[in-house]
């Protein structure tokens, strides 16, 4: 007698997916990308309505007619199946679409192809296949477990003049917010306890696509700053902001600190203090006076930890820059600092300023910088001695467990050492802070 043995289960268990594709060639092609990564992650295609378990419209928006029609193929897709996904260029102005068809269960513009699947992925969830797939759900993280980045956007419209960043990797081109929040869900679900919101220029997000909105369970969101902040603080989990510059719109963002829902962390590239030179580097909001803001945000957000990184040495810096930044310094009492001495990296506009600083200067200027800093770091971190703090433990430490605060990001900033018992990694348990140093807190794990 012989066994057959059943090889299709995944084929027949995976979802299907049906696709209206209008327009030009151009659309023709976004539809063959789509199908194309549909079929890459195992879903099925259907040539009805009724047989799928989502539907994707492929609009064309070039002449009214051809909007006419596309409005009619939603509206068809709707009335035979419901659950329907639009694309294409209807799709760069969702409230055509959105108010003639409340229900669709997501609006993505042409070319978006990460967004579509981001929709497919929630309407009819890929089978994942340990078998088969070379890549979990969440994708592939070279982070450990509990904490990931998220990558936000690519390239930058800044033009500071020590960096390459616009030219290597272009303008701001910032991925739809769906995209980015289906992703932030995605890593929730598999365990992941600490979000790290990464770019080139955090605070910028959206502007390129002139804050585009999308429907998102039942409301509408924007691809902003504050929107993507809003939306991730309701994830329960924590969330870290990286490469914020502090244009004005950013005060918004305390509000959601003092709430907990974001971690109250901020990691703004100052680069350096005095006017000059900030004009020289050609920095992002160089003009706003930040040593204001600074004090507004602390009276705002008395727990905030401010995070930066400067530059020293760079090309036209003069003995009475270098003086002003750390006059600055003290003023500022940033509690994490990162600093570097100028490189003249090839290609930077940097490198045609005149006169260059010598090494030697150079050196001394960093050591200096340094040594101020780390008592600026030892004092404020001293203050916090007796306190009760959150910390995420990380890993094994020589005498007991590495963890950090809300204060301290991976790799860049201090740690807790923390002593206790039976902790694991990624668990977020309270410490009871009895020692520190220039860079480290030291304390106890304590119930509650
Ligand atoms: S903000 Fe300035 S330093 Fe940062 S990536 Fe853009 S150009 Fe480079």
């Amino acid at each position: 007698m012989t066994t057959k043995k059943k090889i299709n289960t995944r084929e027949e268990a995976a979802p299907t997916v049906g696709l209206v594709s209008l327009g030009c060639p151009k659309a023709l092609v976004d539809s063959e990308r789509i199908l194309t990564q549909l079929r890459s992650e195992g879903y099925q295609l259907s040539p009805s309505y009724e047989d799928a378990n989502v539907v994707i419209v492929n609009t064309c928006g070039f002449l009214d007619s051809a909007k006419q029609e596309s409005l009619a193929a939603i509206g068809e897709a709707l009335d035979s199946n419901g659950r329907v996904i639009v694309t294409g260029c209807m799709g760069a102005e969702p409230e055509s679409i959105t108010k003639v068809y409340p229900k669709v269960l997501a609006v993505t513009g042409p070319q978006q192809y990460e967004a579509v699947m981001s929709a497919v992925h929630k309407a009819a969830p890929p089978i994942h296949d340990p078998y088969v797939d070379l890549v979990p759900p969440q994708g592939i993280k070279l982070t450990p477990r509990h904490y990931a980045y998220l990558k936000i956007s690519e390239g930058c419209n800044n033009r500071c003049s020590f960096c390459i960043i616009p030219s290597l990797r272009g303008d701001l081109v910032s991925r739809p917010i769906i995209q980015v929040l289906a992703e932030a869900e995605r890593l929730v679900t598999a365990g992941v306890k600490e979000i790290l919101v990464i770019s080139q220029d955090t605070s910028a997000y959206g502007i390129d696509t002139k804050y585009q909105a999308y429907p998102w369970k039942n409301r509408t969101i924007r691809t902003k700053f504050i929107d993507l902040c809003r939306e991730l603080g309701d994830l329960g989990i924590w969330v870290r902001l990286h490469y914020v510059y502090p244009y004005p719109h950013v005060d918004d963002v305390f509000e959601l600190m003092n709430a907990g829902k974001i971690l109250p962390y901020i990691d703004i590239p100052f680069q350096h203090a005095s006017p000059a030179v900030l004009k020289n580097m050609r920095r992002p909001a160089h003009q706003e006076k930040t040593l204001e803001r600074i004090h507004s945000w602390r009276k705002s957000c008395p727990d905030l930890t401010i995070r930066s990184t400067f530059i020293v040495g760079f090309p036209g810096e003069t003995d009475a820059d270098f003086e002003f930044l750390l006059e600055w310094m003290q003023e500022a009492q940033l509690d994490r600092v990162g600093c570097f001495k100028y490189e003249p990296v090839t290609g930077a506009k940097a490198n045609e300023i005149q006169p260059a600083v010598v090494e030697e200067v150079k050196e001394e200027r960093w050591h200096r910088f340094m040594q101020a800093q780390q008592k600026i770091s030892a004092a404020r971190l001293k203050s916090k001695v007796g306190k009760i703090l959150p910390v995420i433990i990380d890993d094994m430490g020589e005498k007991g467990f590495l963890g950090r605060s809300s204060a301290d990001a991976p790799e860049i900033d201090g740690n807790v050492h923390v002593t206790g018992k039976g902790l694991k990694q990624g668990d977020i348990v309270n410490v009871k802070i009895t020692q520190s140093d220039e860079y480290d807190l030291f304390g106890k794990a304590v119930a509650g």
